[in-house]
């Protein structure tokens, strides 16, 4: 099984797509109109947040 399954989003036209889908083009950016910034998405099981 896959441990980690993130989502990522692109800032700029607001897709979000899976690591797989991103690594179909090399480097980071968005596979569907190529922007370099993609935001990195929580994944679905929220842990316990640390206090500082
Ligand atoms: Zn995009």
């Amino acid at each position: 099984m896959s441990s980690e399954e993130r989502m990522y989003k692109c800032p700029k036209c607001g897709k979000e797509f899976s690591k797989e889908e991103m690594e179909i083009l090399p480097g980071v950016k968005c596979p569907y109109c190529g922007w370099r910034i993609v935001v990195k998405l929580r994944p679905p099981v929220v842990k316990t947040v640390k206090a500082i």
